[in-house]
């Protein structure tokens, strides 16, 4: 008998026909032989639905508070999930993060499992029932509720089978597996029959939501074998693998793209040791985290240029700091731009083909797109880029390294 932990994303349980389309699949696995828990996450909107009223009494909102409100939303689905199992003669029960001990620590909406107890978990399932699991929280050491962060369920879902010993964990959405890029903005992206954990950490922390990142890791570490599939039509997903050496390995597996870039500039500073500490000191004091770093020297070498990009969200933020930076160290100017994005390509097979840096930006620059910051790893390399080239960049990208569907048949 295997047991297997299945987990339904927003728009898979987003109605009530949606929720019983689910309890057939989940009855249906079980039917098969198989142990089921399920995660499951809020219906679609409902977390952003949450937020926003949340927002409008005030935009700063309690850490604590937040996530005593927007976790409600998974408690609405694991109950309505149940009810819709129990209804075709499949026993079942739900619970919340508490109630299963998803032990987490105290970083309100972004908090790291640290331990589950599987204990009540197993009872059930040896009992027959299905185990029906809300994602996106857990506890801290004080019985508070906390959240994992937004996509959170995937993580939910990888942590219940790391500490159930799962056989697999399916991760089912609305499109039926990882693709050579968003669907959504490449409509020839073709999907991937297998990637290998370390290409999909790069493309998830690189902007690709289908997973969450921590899923991610937490599968890689815990070695829990991982499927991201359709909850709307059958088929094989993705399977997420280490990676062998025997796999033909493609130039690059994907393109992941971010929206939220935001470029900041500080010009003439003057140039000593301890200078890139000092910009970027009072940015991290202020908790703002920073992407990419490039620094130039001017020509005359008594001074720098210095550019580094954060979160849109933190852009007004850290804009204002730099200024302050600027004055205080007699540079010339602090400047920025809040509507640039990060364009990626992904692939391990970077690392037996040489010549993929220029490939890339010889395929952008013949579309006229201008490239404002590069970085690169063994496995992937990074542009950041005006966001109205965002479609062109991705699509010429796809094509140029051959990706598209009707290049790879
Ligand atoms: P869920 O609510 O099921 O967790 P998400 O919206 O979080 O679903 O993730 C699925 C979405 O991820 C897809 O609808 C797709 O637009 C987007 N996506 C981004 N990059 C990729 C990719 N490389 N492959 C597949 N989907 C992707
Ligand atoms: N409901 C949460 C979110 O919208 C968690 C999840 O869907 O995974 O981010
Ligand atoms: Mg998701």
């Amino acid at each position: 008998m295997a047991l297997i932990v299945q987990k339904y994303g927003g728009t898979s349980v987003g109605s009530v026909e949606r929720i019983q389309a689910v309890a057939e699949k989940v009855k249906a696995a079980k039917d098969r032989g198989n142990q089921v828990v399920v995660v499951v996450s809020a219906m679609s909107g409902q977390t952003n639905r949450l937020i926003a009223l949340a927002h409008e009494i005030n935009a700063e909102g309690d850490p604590r508070e937040m996530d005593v409100l927007i976790s409600t939303g998974e408690q609405v689905t694991i109950a309505l999930l149940s009810m819709a199992l129990q209804r075709i003669g499949c026993p079942a029960r739900s619970y919340t993060g508490g109630q299963v001990h998803i032990l987490t620590d105290s970083a309100h909406s972004k908090a790291r499992i640290q331990d589950i107890d599987g204990a009540r978990v197993q009872a059930d399932l040896e009992a027959g029932r299905v185990v029906v699991v809300a994602g996106f929280q857990g506890v801290d050491q004080q019985g508070d509720i906390t959240t994992l962060g937004r996509g959170g369920s995937d993580t939910t879902a990888v942590a219940m089978a790391a500490a159930l010993k799962a056989d697999e964990c399916q991760i089912y959405t609305d499109v039926d597996g990882v693709y050579t890029t968003d669907p959504r903005i490449e409509p020839k992206a073709r999907r991937l029959e297998r990637i290998t954990f370390e290409e999909m950490l790069e493309m998830a922390s690189l902007g690709s939501k289908v997973l969450q990142i921590r899923a991610v890791e937490f599968a890689g570490k815990y070695n829990v074998p991982l499927r991201v599939l359709s909850s709307f039509e059958e088929g094989e997903g993705t399977l997420i693998t280490f990676e062998e050496e025997s796999m033909e390995q493609a130039k690059i597996s994907g393109i992941a793209f971010n929206r939220d870039e935001a470029k900041l500039t500080i010009l003439g500073v003057p140039d000593h040791p301890g200078v890139a500490y000092q910009i970027l000191g009072p940015i991290s004091d202020a908790n703002i985290e920073v992407d990419m770093i490039v620094q130039n020297i001017a020509a005359d070498t008594s001074t720098t240029d210095f550019t580094f990009t954060v979160h849109r969200n933190d852009y007004k933020k850290a804009l204002g700091i730099l200024q302050a930076t600027a004055e205080s160290l007699g540079a010339r100017e602090a400047l920025g731009d809040d509507t640039m994005v990060k364009i990626s390509i992904v692939g391990v097979g970077m690392r037996s083909h040489a010549g993929i840096a220029s490939q890339m930006f010889e395929a952008l620059s013949s579309e006229g797109i201008n490239i404002n910051m590069i970085s690169t790893s063994e496995i992937k390399i990074s542009v950041v880029v005006d966001e109205k080239y965002l479609e062109l960049g991705v699509r010429t990208l796809h094509e140029a390294f051959s990706l598209d569907s009707e290049a790879a048949n």
